[in-house]
């Protein structure tokens, strides 16, 4: 027995949830399930790591399979009962994984197209027919224009990540696709954040939908233990090679800007003898899919991402993020440390500031209303960050995000940053930080975090 009881769900999927060891509903579960199972539309603010994939797919696997009876009927070729797009291929990938998680005990098809494949095997299993059809949009409307796929039979829309569908440049096609839908149908919607573009669609499919938030990003980020270490940007391949002789540093995602800056990290790795792969959107998809599943199995400890690739990565057991460099959005902040501290577990994330990005280190603390901890017991660690007014990098460069609203402002003397810089010089290789005012190792927890609070002396 579980808290899932009470929601009303199918047996199959109460067996196939405590098969998973989920006891209680995420709170965006216990939110969303009771409506959906209602056959509302609904808007979903939530990101990645809150339990959103499941707050959607129960009821819908629910729905399709006529509840208890746990059978969908013979799905048709071509013609998939529901539709779900994502953004990007693993987060397609992974959303049809925890379908066929959830539906383990029912009859119910489940397939997934994207782009960069082959598109025959795609075409194989739609003319054999599919219940649930996962895709990015590109491919999905290549083989609707080719007569492959048609949505004319859809009951259930879903839309997930949209901001992210949005920032890349699918609007068109989503719309086109959408507009292929029959109005009779339930449509959910879901977005880590909302800006107008995204609301502006929401309005446009949605009826009369509940709108459920998931923890507001600021919460979320807390449950994260957060550490900023500054350094010059010469020496953070060094302190990377630094941190990770810690064996505890067990699983880690790096972060990059940019996809050049992924491959060298990780070049720069695997020539330190660490084992390290890079993904991001230049890489084969088989390059990808290997690379990641390398890092689900453990066989490679260091996968070094840029935001866009990360996007969905659901790895459990992320031990670490590892900021390389920090984003020029905060949000992407917030989605970054969020791929440790999955679904309740604890995580750190480790934030590397050189002294052109201290304006971005300042407008994340904006965002998620907390002080980043600064750790200066580090050989790298670079004091004169703490007061730099270097201007901020080009946002993204060309393989990184590019930034919608252009480079953040940044006007003013900035506020000396908590934690006290001491007096190191950047750019040269200092000794063992003399005045730590945090008395912390980096990547090492503390005790007990203490939620919106400046950081003060902590145990070692
Ligand atoms: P998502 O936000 O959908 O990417 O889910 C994040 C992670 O949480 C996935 O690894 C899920 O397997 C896991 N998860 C989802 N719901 C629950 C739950 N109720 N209890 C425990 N883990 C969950």
């Amino acid at each position: 027995m579980t808290d899932f009881t009470g929601l009303e769900l199918a047996q199959p999927l109460l067996r196939a949830i405590e098969g998973e060891g989920y006891t209680t509903p995420s709170p965006i579960q216990g939110k969303a399930i009771p409506p959906l199972m209602l056959g509302r539309d609904l808007l979903g603010v939530a990101q990645t790591g809150t339990g959103k994939t499941a707050a959607f797919s129960l009821p819908l696997l629910h729905r399709l399979c006529g509840g208890d009876e746990g059978d969908a009927g013979r799905p048709l070729s071509r013609q998939p009962r529901a539709l779900i797009l994502a953004p990007t291929r693993e987060l397609a990938g992974q959303i049809v994984d925890s379908l066929k998680t959830y539906s383990r005990h029912m009859q119910i098809r489940t397939a997934v197209i994207f782009g960069g494949v082959s598109a025959k095997p795609q075409i194989k299993t739609m003319n054999s027919g599919v219940h649930i059809l996962v895709a990015t949009p590109g491919r999905l409307l290549d083989l609707m224009n080719q007569g492959f796929v048609q949505l004319d039979k859809v009951e259930y829309f879903i839309l997930d990540e949209a901001d992210r569908m949005l920032d890349m440049g699918f609007q068109h096609d989503v719309k086109k696709i959408a507009a292929k839908v029959p109005a009779r149908r339930q449509t959910m919607l879901f977005s880590a954040t909302m800006p107008k573009l995204v609301q502006g669609l929401a309005n446009n499919l949605l009826d009369d939908p509940v709108r459920v938030e998931a923890a507001p990003a600021a919460t979320t980020a807390e449950k994260v233990e957060q550490q900023v270490l500054f350094v010059a940007s010469d020496n953070k391949r060094n302190l990377l090679s630094h941190l990770l002789k810690d064996q505890s540093v067990e699983r880690v995602l790096v972060f990059t800007r940019t996809k050049h800056r992924a491959n060298r990290v990780a070049k720069h790795l695997v020539d330190s003898g660490i084992s390290a792969d890079a993904i991001h959107g230049n890489k084969a998809q088989n390059a990808r899919q290997r690379a990641l599943d390398g890092f689900k199995k453990g066989s490679i400890r260091v996968l070094v991402a840029t935001d866009i690739a990360a996007r969905g990565i659901d790895v459990d057991g992320v031990t670490h993020v590892i900021n390389f460099e920090l984003p020029n959005e905060p949000e992407s902040y917030v989605h970054r440390i969020g791929r440790t501290a999955r679904a309740g577990a604890d995580g750190i994330a480790i934030s590397f500031c050189d002294h052109e990005e201290r304006g971005y280190l300042r407008d994340i603390e904006k965002t998620i209303r907390q002080t980043v901890t600064l750790v200066e017991d580090h050989p790298w660690h670079a004091a004169d960050v703490a007061t730099s007014t270097a201007k901020p990098p080009a946002p993204g460069g060309r393989g990184g995000r590019g930034g919608r609203g252009g480079q953040p402002k940044r006007q003013g003397q900035p506020k000396k940053h908590t934690g006290q810089a001491q007096n190191n010089n950047s750019g040269q290789k200092p000794g063992n930080s003399p005045g730590n005012s945090q008395g912390q190792k980096p990547g090492q927890r503390r005790r007990r975090p203490q939620r919106g609070r400046r950081p003060t002396g902590m145990a070692a």
